[in-house]
């Protein structure tokens, strides 16, 4: 079984163009798992020498920007309990809101290693809402663009202490 990570974190944070950047290519699509699992993705992801299996918390709520919903939920603890790790992605551009709050309740509950991932930091515009993420308790925030390819260097560096 390979090292696997659940990426969690509200709607439109970035978690899917964080996983379709590390699946590149080697996309390899699970949808019709059964019950809970069936609106999660797994792909074999790669950054740099390290390979793992990656779970994308795409979801039925994607629409739902507003609360936590049950089928959040549901779907969050699901992809936790299969993970041997998680990054917890915020927006860094829009800074800590409730609903990332409530994420970050379960990331931390989880007992396992979480790397705070703060996303959308290209140019600069994250630095406030990253140095703001740093009061979760998860860790330094890794800085990010899933866009445009920025900071996975850095990502490599705190993911490779966990392999
Ligand atoms: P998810 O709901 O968490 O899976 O988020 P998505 O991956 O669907 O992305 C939500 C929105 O954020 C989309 O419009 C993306 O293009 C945008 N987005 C994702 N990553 C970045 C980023 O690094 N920078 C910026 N500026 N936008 C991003
Ligand atoms: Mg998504």
């Amino acid at each position: 079984m390979s090292f696997s990570i659940a990426i969690i974190g509200r709607p439109n944070v970035g978690k899917s163009t964080l996983f379709n950047r590390l699946v590149g290519q080697k996309l390899a699509l699970v949808d019709d798992l059964p019950g809970v699992t069936r609106d999660r993705r797994e792909g074999e992801a790669r950054l740099g020498d390290l390979e793992f299996t990656i779970i994308d918390t795409a979801g039925l709520d994607e629409g739902a920007k507003g609360s936590l919903t049950a089928r959040m939920q549901e779907q969050t603890e699901a992809a936790i309990a299969q993970a041997d790790a998680l990054f917890f992605v915020i927006d860094a551009r829009i800074g800590l809101t409730p609903t990332d709050r409530a994420f970050a309740d379960f990331a931390r509950k989880a007992n396992k290693p979480v790397l705070l991932v703060a996303n959308k930091s290209e140019g600069k515009h994250g630095d406030a809402g990253a140095m703001e993420s740093f009061a979760l308790g998860l860790g330094d925030p890794i800085q990010i663009s899933a866009e445009h390819g920025e900071g996975m260097g850095e990502l490599y560096d705190a993911l490779a202490k966990l392999m």
